[in-house]
């Protein structure tokens, strides 16, 4: 049954990729994994390189800010932090006046609909999940390869280097693949929880699909810049036995192939869901909570005593009217990260903004001006975020031997001019993605002075003029 679906998914994505053309963007939906062939993009950038100078946010535990620091990296990892190392045989790139710290970690999104940004109203019609809904349905690969794409550019330009994908309009396995191949032609470090096509988790993920994939993901992975997951949900009605008895299996499947699950609890019934992870014995150290905004305290206590990890997204859980996301509600936990959950819902990918809507809220919530700490925020967004979803061990904070994922901020552009003495406070409350100069993905350069070095816009823009010309119809 599967060969003789392969076969049929070949034909089609070949005669998809005759109607694409000569796309100039790597990878662009062509039908197949780009394993290899686009293995770099990144060769192009010098893999010996010295940031010289700068102010640097290490994230270590406890280690302070190091003024006149160098960054030095060699191939795809950090060779070396501290004042005038001697990396003579390295490109030097002058770090005065800017702030180097670990690329942000976007702990949650939903990348295949960022080309619905703008469509989301007020009116019945045009809320978030009537649309999303409507307009998912009609979403071709070629659909999914733009709002991922465009995701992980827009990710990337803004300083993000990490995000965890939650890919819930997986309508078939040319979908699945259209989401791969657009991860793989960005520069974005991606984990793609695989899902179903519903959010009302009516139908089983294809569980033969997610294997196969895992069995084969050598040659997904890009050198382990992708990785796999297990978008899963719990049932919409919560008393229905059949409906649990096969969301079991799909969470016994991920757990077998050791993969990390992601499950969303909001909505009106959060703490029924919240109270069925806990009865169902679904609480692992695997699991990545999402939301849950106002969960109960002795929910919070059973997810810290199991180990399972919470993704917050207050601009989205704000804009769909979760409650108030108050970052002293979920302090002691100590897995806890921030995301986008959806650059379209949220209206940008931009974690600068995320970090400081959490740091409003809560100061303005909590009436204190000291109630919150801009470290603990900011480490939210790097070091504590990525080991949040299990990616300590190679990003989250510049230390020798770890990836070099890493962005360099710009003080002296035009919105900030300033000399930071708050470096912390300037990151939360200053910054914006057009501060961020310079973007590293595994040592990969992927933006040089402000510009993202390995797009074509004019190609993206076409792709996006005819997926929006095709979901037009849908409205
Ligand atoms: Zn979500």
């Amino acid at each position: 049954m599967w060969n003789q679906f392969s076969m049929t998914r070949r034909r089609l994505l070949g005669a998809m990729t005759a109607l694409a053309g000569s796309g100039l963007i790597p990878g662009a939906y062509a039908g197949e994994a780009s394993g290899e062939s686009d293995a770099d993009a990144a060769s192009e950038s010098p893999r010996r390189w010295c940031i010289r100078n700068a102010t640097v946010l290490t994230m270590e535990p406890g280690r302070p800010p190091l003024e006149k620091a160098d960054v030095w990296v060699v191939d795809e990892r950090i060779e070396a932090i501290g004042e005038k190392l001697d990396s003579e045989d390295s490109e030097m790139i002058n770090g005065e006046g800017c702030i180097v710290m670990p690329g942000l970690v976007d702990t949650h999104n939903h990348m295949w609909q960022t080309q619905m940004r703008g469509m989301f109203g007020q009116t019945e019609g045009s809320l978030f999940f009537p649309l999303t809904n409507r307009l998912g349905e009609h979403f071709r690969p070629a659909d999914t390869w733009v709002g991922e794409y465009l995701a992980a550019m827009e990710n990337v330009g803004a300083g993000i280097t990490t995000s965890v994908d939650f890919f819930d309009n997986n309508r078939g396995p040319e979908h699945a693949q259209a989401a791969l191949e657009a991860l793989a032609a960005s520069p974005l470090r991606a984990r793609l929880m695989f899902g179903n096509e519903s959010k009302t988790s009516g139908n089983s993920i294809d569980l033969e699909h997610l294997r196969e994939l895992y069995d084969g993901w050598e040659r997904y992975a890009e050198r382990g810049r992708l990785s796999l997951g297990l978008a899963w949900r719990l049932p919409s009605d919560l008393s229905d036995q059949d409906a649990m008895a096969m969301k079991r299996r799909e969470f016994d499947a991920a757990r077998e192939m050791e993969l990390p699950i992601a499950v969303h609890v909001s909505g009106e019934e959060h703490h029924a869901m919240f109270q069925r992870l806990i009865d169902g014995e679904f609480l692992v150290p695997e699991l990545q909570v999402v939301h849950a905004t106002n969960a109960r305290e002795e929910h919070l206590d059973a997810l810290l005593e199991a180990g399972s990890s919470l993704a917050l997204t207050p601009i989205t859980e704000h804009r769909v009217g979760y409650g108030l996301t108050r970052l002293s509600h979920f302090e002691r936990l100590e897995r806890l990260g921030l995301g986008i959950d959806g650059n379209a819902l949220a209206g940008r990918g931009d974690m600068f903004e995320v970090m400081k809507h959490a740091a409003l809220t809560e100061l303005g919530a909590s009436e204190d001006q000291t109630g919150i700490n801009c470290e603990r925020i900011v480490s939210l967004a790097t070091r504590i975020g990525a080991e949040s979803i299990g990616m300590s061990d190679q990003v989250g904070t510049l230390t020798p031997g770890k990836q070099a994922d890493l962005i360099m901020l710009d003080t002296r552009r035009a919105n900030l001019g300033m000399l930071p003495t708050e470096p912390y406070a300037f990151v939360v409350f200053a910054a914006t993605p057009a501060n961020v100069s310079l973007v590293s993905v595994g040592g990969h350069i992927a933006k040089r002075d402000g510009q993202l070095v390995d797009i074509d816009e004019d190609e993206l823009a076409s792709r996006i003029d005819a997926s929006l010309s095709h979901l037009r119809d849908y409205l």
